[in-house]
C-alpha cells in the first residue's frame, strides 16, 4: 500500500446541464477550477451511457453501450494528473428501465439528463498517473 496525507481544499457543489457529456463536463469543470487533485460524488440520470470493465488478462476495456435512459444510483470518481493534464476517473452504478443495474468505468458517451454533484478538492502535491506494467493501467505515482 502506498499513500500520503491529504488536506481538504474547496468543496464545490453544482449540477451538469442536460445534454452534456458526463466525463467531458467533469474534466472541463476540474480544469477551469484548477482542481488537480480531488474526489467526485454525484447522482442523477443519463439519456444514454457507455461504461466499461477492464479485462485483467487482456489489459483492455470491454465497453457496453446503453442506448436507453438510466438512473445514476452512484457516481464516484477522482481527479488527478495524467500526461500533464487534469484527468477525471469516474465509475458509476446505473439502473436501467427494466430495473437491472449495471456499473463500471465511465467512458465518453454518457449523455446527462440531470446530474447533481459534489467535488472535494484536495490540496498538495499532484498525484500523477504513470503507466503501470503489472496492470497495463495508468496509476498514481506515490
Ligand atoms: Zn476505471
Amino acid at each position: 500500500m502506498k499513500y500520503r496525507d491529504a488536506i481538504y481544499g474547496r468543496c464545490l457543489v453544482g449540477r451538469i446541464e442536460k445534454g452534456e457529456d458526463l466525463l467531458d463536463a467533469f474534466s472541463s469543470f476540474a480544469r477551469s477550477n484548477q482542481i488537480r487533485l480531488g474526489f467526485i460524488t454525484a447522482i442523477g440520470a443519463l439519456q444514454e451511457a457507455r461504461i466499461a470493465l477492464y479485462d485483467q488478462q487482456k489489459f483492455e476495456y470491454i465497453t457496453w453501450d446503453i442506448k436507453e435512459e438510466s438512473e445514476i444510483d452512484n457516481l464516484t470518481g477522482n481527479i488527478s494528473v495524467k500526461d500533464g493534464e487534469v484527468f477525471c476517473h469516474l465509475h458509476a452504478t446505473l439502473t436501467k428501465p427494466d430495473g437491472h443495474t449495471i456499473g463500471g468505468h465511465v467512458c465518453r458517451g454518457c449523455v446527462v439528463f440531470a446530474c447533481e454533484f459534489i467535488v472535494q478538492e484536495i490540496i498538495g502535491e499532484d498525484f500523477v498517473r504513470i503507466p503501470d506494467k503489472d496492470t497495463g493501467l495508468s496509476l498514481w505515482q506515490i
